[in-house]
């Protein structure tokens, strides 16, 4: 379908589209329309765009990457499709491995995620060895490589499953989120949480990664230590309602224009 760039939603239409294609290429599973829907609406909810608080997030995530001795940044099918650039690019920046690891998993997924990450430029994608195991986790996304997720100390799983973010941190790793939803069980789990969309979160993190790249190992650290997910969640909240409120209150204005109700 074209969508006609003056359409107010487009950003979103596209996204859409995309992950439409992906499901028939093979590449989404089904289910990762209904979790894409699911951060729409959170999205909707903070204004479709980057807020303070994640920009602070996305800032302490490429300080601990970027301190990392092998950083791992996870993909499934809704990352590669939204993101799949992004993400190569990303990594390039900081010198981080890419492993393709899904919930829905069937070889032959798995394959077409490899291709066509690499199809968009990457050198070496991790995923197909399935060497290794998560501990205490009893799903497919437990299968992973041992030189990639299994002993990565600083992982990056965006739109991630809660019981694997739970296990990852377990293993002792830190562990970074891309989750529109402030209160789901990954968003609460992880180390470093960032509430935006997979796509902007990406692209913000490129420029931050360069900007970074002057500091010391000393000054990323301290990044890192004034960052306090929970209280970043909480700003998050906070943000959510207070934009809520006001709006609720100019559409109290504009329907008693004389403040009589
Ligand atoms: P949890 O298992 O952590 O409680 P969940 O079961 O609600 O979460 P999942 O289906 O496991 O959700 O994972 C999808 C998550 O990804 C959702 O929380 C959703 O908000 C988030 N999400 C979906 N699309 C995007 C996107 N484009 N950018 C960022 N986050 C997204
Ligand atoms: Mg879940």
């Amino acid at each position: 379908m074209k969508i006609p760039h003056s359409h107010p939603r487009y950003e979103s239409l596209i996204r859409r589209e995309k992950l439409a294609d992906g499901v028939e290429r093979g590449l989404v599973h089904i289910t990762g329309l209904i979790a894409h829907g699911r951060g729409e609406a959170f999205d909707y909810l903070i204004g479709e765009t980057t807020i303070p608080p994640a920009l602070e997030a996305e800032k302490a995530a490429v300080a601990a990457l970027m301190l990392a001795k092998n950083p791992v940044i996870s993909v499934n099918g809704n990352t590669a499709v939204l993101a799949g650039e992004e993400v190569i690019e990303f990594a390039k920046e900081i010198n981080a491995k890419i492993e393709v690891n899904i919930f829905h998993r069937t070889e032959e997924r798995l394959r077409k995620l490899v291709n066509y990450m690499k199809s968009l430029g990457a050198e070496r994608i991790y995923g197909l060895e399935a060497n290794a195991k998560i501990p205490g986790l009893d799903q497919p996304r437990s299968i992973c490589s041992y030189e990639g997720i299994y002993s990565a100390d600083v992982i990056l799983v965006p739109l991630e499953d809660g019981d694997r973010c739970e296990a990852l941190v377990k293993m002792g790793k830190i562990v970074i989120a891309i989750d529109l939803n402030p209160l789901s069980r990954t968003a609460r789990t992880a180390t470093i949480t960032i509430v935006d969309d997979v796509t902007r979160a990406f692209r913000n993190m490129i420029t931050i990664a360069k900007e970074l790249k002057s500091m010391s190992r000393e000054e990323l650290e301290e990044v890192l230590k004034k960052f306090d997910n929970k209280e970043n969640l909480n700003r998050v909240l906070n943000y959510i309602c207070k934009r809520l409120k006001s709006i609720y209150k100019s559409s109290l204005e504009d329907s008693h224009p004389s403040g009589k109700r």
